[in-house]
């Protein structure tokens, strides 16, 4: 998996102050995107143990607490970035139960393999749904246009 941004603190992709990666990779061209440069799956650089250590680090960081992760992009649930989501959501589950995990994919929820559903079986919330530029709403908090849906999963 390749990522475009990382940033270890973060207060506006979710509620509270939060840890937020961007993945590269997207299949979905929705238009009036504002996310272009991500669709690519070789753009960006590579997601590295490093990197993926420094978010459990973060989220384990005593001296600025976080709520949680978000991931976005490009979309997480790209087939080709789930082997690497699911490995980090199962241990941010695993070594930092208390801290919740938003994502946002262009799928929809009713859409998903069964590879992407064990990552959303980790989450707290899911966002789905692609960004429908009619629909486009700036009054609406963590999602785009009003079609996009966010699931509370737990
Ligand atoms: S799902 Fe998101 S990143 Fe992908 S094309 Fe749509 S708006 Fe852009």
């Amino acid at each position: 998996m390749n990522y475009h941004q990382y940033y270890p603190i973060d207060v506006v992709n979710g509620p509270g102050t939060r840890c937020t990666l961007f993945v590269a990779g997207c299949i979905h061209q929705c238009r009036g995107c504002y996310n272009q440069s991500t669709w690519r799956l070789d753009s960006g650089v590579p997601f590295t143990q490093e990197i993926e250590d420094s978010i459990i680090a973060d989220l384990q960081d005593t001296r600025i607490n976080r709520q949680g992760l978000s991931l976005s992009g490009g979309d997480p649930l790209h087939p080709a970035n789930v082997p690497a989501i699911l490995k980090l959501v199962q241990r941010v589950r695993t070594v930092c139960p208390q801290k919740d995990i938003w994502l946002w994919t262009g799928y929809k929820r009713e859409e998903l393999t069964p590879e992407q559903q064990k990552v959303v079986r980790l989450l707290n919330v899911l966002v789905d749904g692609k960004f429908e530029q009619s629909l486009y709403d700036p009054g609406l908090i963590w999602r785009g246009s009003s079609n996009q849906v966010i699931h509370k999963l737990r």
